[in-house]
């Protein structure tokens, strides 16, 4: 059924994890979806909402069961994040947002470290923020400029952070760094974990923004802030490595963020094309009208079975997950911007007012291009792979004549 994901082939889910969807379903149905567009307006950080999923268990499924949490497969987690998307942006980011916060933790920090820090996170009684993106650089990291140097039992972080999600409310921070004598004397990238109230960190302000209001961003000052040896996180110079797996959830997440929000603005727009009335029939009965409606629901379609497989290949550690979380993130959150676009037209006039669930669809859209490496990022990563395996595999058997008709020679 094009209009939701009930039942679908391509995710077959246990028992258990049946029902924690349908806990979700009924979370999603009875106070997030109502509370949505009151949340949409104010962009403090969205309390009420981090209360309710951490209440229910959702943010505890990001976190290993030896750490307090439930450990839900990739599978269930998009499905989760995709119910949610489909009514509420911020409370969906907020969901991603756990895990892109708290996997290097799980990943990289010791298990004293872990144990102390890990169980509060799960509970949803702290939370933690990842701080990548710089003025200077985001889509280049070879540009970060934060530094750390060495010092008596551990370093000391300097420089600045901007666009941190949760800046404002974490009490933790896993902030990358470069190294500046890393191993070998390379400026090797490794990631370091930091309590707000430690010696030199600063937050700003909130940075207004257009959309995902609730999940507020601010700019994160490092001013020679010492970090015991005991809160790297991983070796030094593999934080990037480290993060690498934390990326790939973030991407799968950013996709089914964007296949959520697209399968709710396709089900407002058919239902609002059902009732308004427009040259004596419903909208939703002129034929062009269907017509953009089935180009939608195809296209949808088709990024959901994307989207569930690159979760189905993170589950069972493919090796090509990474790409494939690559294509889905890339195809997902670019059809979403177009679907939502067409979405608010079938609203008229009525698409543009604030009192229409559509506008903040619409202004929520463009983030999921940007956050966790762009589309033109993703197109690269993506095209450089195709020529790498078309290198590696046996010549197309119709590609049959000589070198020099390549006009190589
Ligand atoms: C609401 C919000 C929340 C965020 N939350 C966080 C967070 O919690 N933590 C964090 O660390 N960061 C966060 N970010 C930062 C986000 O990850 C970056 O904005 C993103 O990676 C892009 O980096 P940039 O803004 O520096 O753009 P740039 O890297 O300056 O890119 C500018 C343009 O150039 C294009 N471009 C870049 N390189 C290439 C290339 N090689 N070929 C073709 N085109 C290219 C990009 O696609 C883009 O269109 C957040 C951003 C936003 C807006």
């Amino acid at each position: 059924m094009p209009l939701t994901a009930q039942n679908h082939p391509l995710a077959p889910l246990d028992a258990a994890d049946a029902d924690m969807l349908s806990r979700v379903q009924q979370l999603v149905q009875d106070t997030i979806g109502p509370k949505a567009n009151a949340v949409s307006r104010d962009d403090a950080f969205a309390w009420e909402t981090f209360r309710t999923l951490a209440d229910s268990g959702v943010i505890a499924t990001a976190f290993p069961r030896e750490l307090g949490g439930s450990e839900a497969s990739m599978l269930l987690r998009v499905r989760i994040i995709e119910e949610i998307a489909r009514v509420c942006s911020t409370a969906a980011s907020i969901v991603t947002g756990t895990d892109l916060s708290s996997r290097p933790i799980i990943a990289g920090g010791s298990p004293e470290l872990c144990a102390r820090i890990v169980p509060p996170l799960a509970r949803g009684e702290t939370q933690s923020a990842f701080a990548l993106t710089e003025p200077g650089a985001g889509s280049d990291l070879a540009r970060l400029g934060t530094t750390a140097t060495r010092d008596t039992g551990g370093y000391r972080l300097t420089g600045v952070k901007k666009f941190i999600t949760r800046a404002t409310v974490a009490e933790l921070f896993v902030v990358v760094a470069s190294l500046a004598d890393g191993p070998g004397g390379s400026r090797g990238l490794t990631a370091f974990l930091v309590p707000r109230d430690a010696e030199g960190l600063s937050v700003s302000p909130i940075i207004p923004k257009l959309g995902w209001h609730g999940v507020p961003i601010a700019e994160v000052r490092l001013d020679g802030v010492p970090v015991p040896a005991s809160h790297r996180l991983g070796e030094e110079g593999q934080g990037m490595a480290l993060a690498q797996d934390t990326l790939v959830r973030a991407r799968v997440g950013h996709a089914a963020i964007a296949l959520g929000r697209m399968t709710g603005a396709l089900q407002l727009a058919a239902q609002y094309a059902g009732h308004r009335q427009v040259s004596g029939k419903a909208v939703g009965e002129h034929q062009g009208i269907q017509w953009m409606l089935a180009d939608m629901a195809a296209r949808i379609e088709a990024a959901r079975c994307l989207v569930y497989s690159a979760a189905q290949r993170y589950d069972r550690k493919d090796a090509e997950t990474s790409i494939h979380a690559s294509i889905a993130k890339m195809h997902s959150t670019d059809l979403c911007m177009r679907v939502v676009v067409d979405c608010a037209q079938l609203f008229g006039g009525n698409g543009y007012l604030d009192a229409y669930p559509i506008e903040r669809f619409l202004r929520d859209a463009k983030m999921n291009q940007i956050g966790e490496g762009t589309s033109e990022v993703h197109k690269n990563l993506i095209g450089r792979y195709i020529m790498k395996t078309a290198s590696a595999m046996s010549r197309h058997p119709c590609l049959d004549f000589e070198p020099d008709l390549f006009g190589a020679q």
